[in-house]
């Protein structure tokens, strides 16, 4: 569907703008004189307080996937597009698409975009971030006149997320093929509403989702800028980063078995006890995966149950989750490996059953290089010192880079908040990735004729 700011275009979107001719000029020229008199700072600033006025509560932003706030923030952001310019349309998953021609007709695009929905309690930067650096860099090519060999498409994914239905990045599965519309009956949220009925209440029904997906020639390229969510451009004064790949998590449950037995009455030399020994086991995991810093693996005991959890009982079992991430599949497995092992050297010492249940394996994905190469000319050429970093969390980038040549770009985040009502990124950190992406799609889609306007 193409929006037109004189109809409304959607189930839940109650703005409907007029374009009307005044002494002042249409409401897209009074828009595009505005934002011409500002900075790219301010005019990032700008687009971001109008998306972070859906969804705004005392505790957060909360625009979940499918639901009324994300398709109002869709409205907002299809809004901007028009005003720059951009063909704007809603696929069967929810993504909207956003898209300035290129010189080739037919050619395939070069693709940037993130997500506008939030977690429960969020910030105001975790995906709206990059969507409003993707309106930004369109701002620009536009103010400069700038016409591309190909297409340019700016895309805020729909359901990123999995805070609602416990499936992450729903939109961009869709659009790579990687979510088939039987799938949808079997994730629910919290009040038992299936993915399905909420995407057909969303206006997006299930039987068309196969529509979505878009093929391998669609893409010339495509680069997400997101928040870092992490600590390390803090850390190392830089201001981007140029993922490597995005770590995949590992997930093991641990069992230790051991006696539960009268606290008061059993000897310690006699004790079963599966606490302690699970207690080894936990700094045993971040003993291995210490070992492992220099591939940047990193691994997590974040859910810990004792039984029976009385203050007279010895423990009789325990069980933890372990979650393992990196982008080097055998530095994962050797911490697996090393754990295995001091499990082997507690099961004879300390007389306790280990096991352990394999949860999740997933594969890390490596991004393509010669995209982070082009990402790295590109920060020279602003002269930005880009990190190499893994991404820890999974973004729409992983899919998009099933179907095409893809980058992850990060900026950074206020001591490496996220996820929280405390998550910030400065106006001027997002106009330095933004800096560094109009280079890189500039290279990407062939912007050879550079007109300057004025
Ligand atoms: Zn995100």
């Amino acid at each position: 569907m193409i929006i037109d700011l004189d109809k409304k275009t959607h189930p839940f979107m109650s703005l409907s703008l007029k374009i009307s001719a005044s002494p002042f000029g249409t409401m897209k020229e009074r828009y595009i004189k505005r934002m011409r008199q500002m900075d790219s700072k301010s005019r990032i600033q700008t687009t971001l307080d109008a998306f972070n006025s859906i969804g705004a509560t005392t505790d957060g932003m909360q625009r979940l996937a499918y639901t009324e706030e994300e398709s109002r923030v869709h409205a907002v952001f299809s809004e901007f597009c028009v005003k720059e310019n951009l063909q704007v349309r809603t696929d069967e998953a929810g993504n909207v698409i956003a898209r300035r021609e290129g010189r080739m007709k037919e050619a395939p695009a070069v693709a940037v975009g993130s997500h506008l929905d939030t977690v429960y309690s969020g910030g105001k930067y975790d995906g709206a971030g990059g969507v409003a650096a993707g309106i930004e860099l369109i701002h620009r090519l536009n103010e400069k006149k700038v016409m591309t060999d190909y297409p340019i498409e700016l895309i805020a994914f729909a359901g990123e997320e999995s805070s609602r239905f416990g499936l992450a990045t729903i939109g961009s599965k869709a659009m790579t093929g990687l979510l088939k519309a039987q799938d949808t009956k079997q994730f629910k949220d919290k009040d038992g509403i299936s993915l399905e009925t909420a995407m057909n209440t969303a206006g997006f029904p299930s039987s068309t989702l196969g529509q979505a997906v878009r093929e391998k020639s669609a893409f010339h390229a495509f680069i997400e800028l997101h928040i870092e969510q992490g600590r390390e451009l803090e850390r190392k004064g830089r201001k981007v980063a140029i993922a490597t790949g995005i770590a995949a998590p590992t997930r093991l449950k641990v069992t230790v078995e051991g006696e539960a037995a009268h606290s008061g009455t059993t000897p310690m030399d006699i004790r079963r006890d599966a606490l302690t020994s699970a207690s080894r086991l936990v700094l045993d995991i971040e003993e291995a995966a210490d070992q492992e810093k220099k591939y940047q693996t990193v691994a997590t005991v974040g859910v810990f149950h004792v039984f029976p959890g009385a203050m007279n009982t010895i423990p009789g079992r325990v069980e933890f989750n372990v979650d393992i991430r990196g982008l080097d599949v055998s530095s994962k497995q050797r911490i697996i490996t090393a754990v295995k092992e001091k499990s082997r050297q507690l099961q004879t010492e300390k007389d306790v059953e280990v096991s352990f249940d394999l949860l999740r394996d997933e594969q890390p994905i490596l991004l393509d290089e010669n995209v982070q190469q082009l990402l790295a000319a590109s920060c020279r050429e602003v002269s930005v010192d880009p990190l190499f970093l893994p991404s820890g969390a999974g973004h729409d980038a992983m899919n998009m880079a099933s179907i095409c040549p893809t980058g992850l770009l990060f900026v950074p985040s206020y001591k490496g908040i996220s996820h929280n009502p405390d998550e910030y990124t400065a106006a001027e950190d997002f106009v330095t990735g933004v800096d560094v992406l109009e280079q890189a799609v500039m290279k990407l889609a062939g912007a050879k004729e550079v007109k300057m306007s004025g």
